[in-house]
């Protein structure tokens, strides 16, 4: 047989590092801080609304925006948590995770040519499923500096006729920075005048140390050009039931659903009855993650601050993203040292774009222990280095 001929864009799509350091945080002899996972296991009320579902036999093909019942309680929470009104009937489709949510809303609203604004250092999946679609990754840099937040300088320099979308992802994954309501006040001035389309992906919406999480959705005028998407997996440590969810205006989402229904027919149905008991009662089990990741997070901080890795203070999702560059070493060069000397795995800030070049992601959704042995080892090779 003579090679098979693969989607020819497959070959555009950048090679990224992730995957490397994801298969190592299998290994046991490794201490990884690379995977965005919550440690903790799904709280046990959530299991066991699954568990009842299966008992009771529901198990059949769900509408393929999700039970309605779920897209309730979905709305419900919007509203009381964000003060953001969304129709359960017209307004809200059930997705595989956060991240088909993603992929279906790009490839709804994409054609070849167009083009695609990414806030940099950026969330490792966006690129490749902007990239199958033919159209074109515009990186918008953020720095450490102002908490690695968009600026509308920087908004506005990256906007062209050909700018058909915005991606938002604050809180950030990689970098933890969040955005205000006010920051989000001075983008939706320039986006209000423009037919431009954002997808903000708010997955660690419930993970904010001190501030309140804000939306872009909130904004004046904004709501009608959004696509908010959310899901299960950051806030009831839920990853393993790919369970997410996206909201926009019903043209919008009648057209995602177009696609969406053929894609995945529904959402799996075992995963939407536990969904609905977490967003129903779990916001005790948030609260309890969202205090034990903050101890975390100051302990990390403040131990890569003192052994020379400055780190703006992350306000948010569960990564500290330290500027690496006084070790004289590259991002790749550091993570390889740092695993071949101590066995420590975290990953190279290159690995979500050239901006995060002279950076690591730590992810601190670990135990403290595990953290602070990690750290430990951080400092002995940070020693080592200046010797
Ligand atoms: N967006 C961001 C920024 C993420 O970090 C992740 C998970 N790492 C996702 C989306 C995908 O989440 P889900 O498990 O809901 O697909």
């Amino acid at each position: 047989m003579s090679p098979i001929k693969f989607n020819e864009r497959l070959s555009k799509i950048p090679e990224g590092v992730l995957h490397k350091y994801l298969e190592l945080a299998t290994d046991p002899s490794i201490l990884s801080l690379s995977v965005g996972e919550p440690d903790f296991p799904t709280p046990f009320h959530i299991r066991q609304a699954a568990i009842d579902s299966i008992q009771l036999g529901k198990t059949f093909y769900t509408p393929s925006r999700g039970l309605l019942s779920l897209r309730k309680e979905i709305s419900s929470i919007l509203s009381r948590k964000h003060h953001l009104e969304y129709d359960p009937v017209n307004e809200i489709i059930v997705t595989v995770g956060a991240s088909q949510a993603l992929e279906a809303a790009f490839i709804t609203l994409l054609n070849p040519g167009d083009e695609v604004i990414i806030i940099t250092p950026a969330y490792i999946t966006y690129v490749p499923i902007i990239v199958m679609c033919g159209a074109t990754i515009v990186p918008v840099v953020t720095s450490a500096d102002n908490g690695f937040k968009l600026t509308p300088e920087a908004l506005n320099a990256a906007i062209t006729d050909k700018t058909k979308l915005l991606v938002l992802n604050y809180p950030s994954n990689p970098t933890g920075g969040v955005m205000t309501h006010e920051d989000y006040e001075a983008i939706a001035k320039i986006l209000r005048l423009k037919e431009i389309v954002v997808i903000s992906d708010e997955i660690y919406s419930e993970l904010t140390y001190g501030v309140t999480h804000a939306s872009i959705a909130q904004c004046d005028g904004m709501r009608e050009k959004t696509i908010l998407i959310n899901g299960f997996s950051k806030a009831y440590a839920m990853t393993g039931w790919r369970l997410g969810y996206m909201c926009s205006t019903p043209e919008i989402i009648k057209n995602i659903s177009i696609y969406h229904s053929n894609a995945i027919l529904c959402p799996q149905t075992i995963s939407q009855f536990a969904g609905i008991e977490a967003l129903k009662n779990g916001d005790e089990d948030i609260h309890h993650m969202r205090e034990e990741y903050d101890m975390r997070r100051r302990l990390v901080i403040d131990r890569l601050n003192k052994m020379g890795l400055p780190c703006a203070t992350p306000l948010g999702a569960f990564y500290a993203f330290p500027d690496i560059r006084s070790s004289g070493l590259s991002s790749m060069d550091f993570c390889s040292a740092l695993l071949q000397s101590k066995k420590v795995a975290v990953i190279p800030g290159n690995a979500f774009g050239a901006a995060g070049e002279g950076y690591i992601r730590f992810s601190y959704s670990y135990s403290l222990q595990h953290i602070q042995e990690a750290l430990d080892r951080m400092e002995a090779f940070m020693n080592e280095l200046k010797k």
